[in-house]
C-alpha cells in the first residue's frame, strides 16, 4: 500500500532508528504525526525517508485508505479532530476556575490564585497539579483503560498533546519531564509504562526534555484500587527513589512529573518526595485525568 506513494529518488534506505536525524520529512513521521487515526499496521510497515511533498501525498492517500477515526470510540470523523462529537461532549474537561494548587475545579469563580480547602488542609508534596479531564465519567476512563491495558499505544500522542496544553503554565516553568515509573516486575509483565509513553509525547509537544531513568520504583506496590487514602499512603511509602548515580540529572531541576491518572495523589506525593530529596528545585504534576471529589 505505502509503496505506491514512493518514487525513485524520494527514498533512501534507512533504519527506523535514525529516520529523523537529518530533519528530512519522513513518511514514518507523517504517519506518526497522524497516529491518532492511523492503522498501527500501516505505521509499522514503513521506515524510509521521503520528500515533504511525498509525505503529504502519502498522508492524503492514507486518509482515503484509513479514514480518521475518533480516538475514543473509533467511529470515522471528519478532518483532523481527535474525538467525535459524541465523545467530545462526554469529556469533562477541567478549566478555570480551579484551585491553583491541586487543579481541582471550583463551582464558582471567586477570583484568581485561590486554593481549595482541601489544598490548605492537606498540602501536597508537589507544587501544582494540572489535569486535562475528570476521570470519573465520560470517555476519559475508557481512553486510559485503552492506553494501559488495551494495546492502544496510538492514544499516547493525542493524549500527550492535550496534556501539554493543560500543563502549559507548569511546562513554562520546567526544564525536565519525568514519568512515574513502574516497578521492574510490572514493567516486565505489561511491556510498557503508560506514564512514560505520555511523558514522551508531552515532551514532544512542549519541547521540554524528558528522562525516564533517574526516578525508580523500588517497591512492588499492590494495586491501589479500592484502598482508602490512609492505605494508599502506607502502600506507596518508600516506593520511589532516585538512582544515586543519576542524582545529577534531577538536582536543581524544575521537574514536571507525569502520570496517567491522579486519584488521591498518594503515588504522586511519594514520587515527588523522592525527587525533592534528591535535590530537585521543585516538582509539579501533570496527568491526563484526575478524580475530583465533590465537597
Ligand atoms: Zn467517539
Amino acid at each position: 500500500m505505502t509503496r505506491q506513494c514512493l518514487k525513485p529518488g524520494d527514498i533512501e534506505p534507512t533504519g527506523i532508528s535514525n529516520w529523523s536525524e537529518d530533519g528530512s520529512a519522513s513518511i514514518l513521521a507523517a504517519m506518526m504525526d497522524r497516529s491518532d487515526h492511523l492503522h498501527p499496521a500501516a505505521a509499522r510497515s514503513v521506515g524510509g525517508r521521503l520528500s515533504a511533498a511525498g509525505a503529504r501525498a502519502c498522508a492524503a492517500a492514507l486518509d482515503i485508505l484509513f479514514p480518521p477515526a475518533c480516538v475514543g470510540c473509533r467511529r470515522t470523523v471528519d478532518g483532523q479532530s481527535g474525538l467525535c462529537g459524541s465523545c467530545w461532549r462526554g469529556m469533562r474537561f477541567i478549566e478555570r476556575p480551579f484551585c491553583e494548587r491541586l487543579g481541582t475545579p471550583f463551582a464558582q469563580d471567586l477570583g484568581a490564585g485561590l486554593q481549595s480547602p482541601e489544598a490548605l488542609a492537606r498540602p501536597p508534596v508537589y507544587g501544582r497539579a494540572r489535569a486535562v479531564v475528570r476521570f470519573e465519567d465520560g470517555p476519559a476512563r475508557k481512553l486510559m483503560h485503552g492506553l494501559k491495558y488495551g494495546d492502544r499505544l496510538d492514544l499516547a500522542r493525542p493524549l500527550g498533546a492535550w496534556m501539554a496544553r493543560a500543563g502549559l503554565e507548569l511546562l513554562a516553568d520546567a526544564d525536565l519531564i519525568v514519568p512515574v515509573p513502574l516497578h521492574r516486575a510490572r514493567l516486565w509483565k505489561r511491556q510498557f509504562n503508560q506514564a512514560a509513553a505520555l511523558a514522551r509525547e508531552v515532551s514532544r509537544a512542549s519541547g521540554i526534555a524528558w528522562d525516564p531513568m533517574p526516578l525508580l520504583r523500588v517497591k512492588a506496590t499492590a494495586s491501589q484500587v479500592g484502598m482508602s487514602r490512609a492505605q494508599r499512603i502506607e502502600n506507596v511509602q518508600g516506593a520511589f527513589t532516585v538512582d544515586p548515580a543519576l542524582k545529577g540529572s534531577v538536582a536543581a531541576r524544575r521537574i514536571v512529573l507525569v502520570d496517567d491518572v491522579l486519584t488521591t495523589g498518594s503515588t504522586l506525593n511519594a514520587a515527588s518526595r523522592a525527587l525533592l530529596r534528591a535535590g530537585a528545585a521543585n516538582v509539579d504534576v501533570l496527568v491526563f485525568a484526575r478524580v475530583v471529589t465533590e465537597s
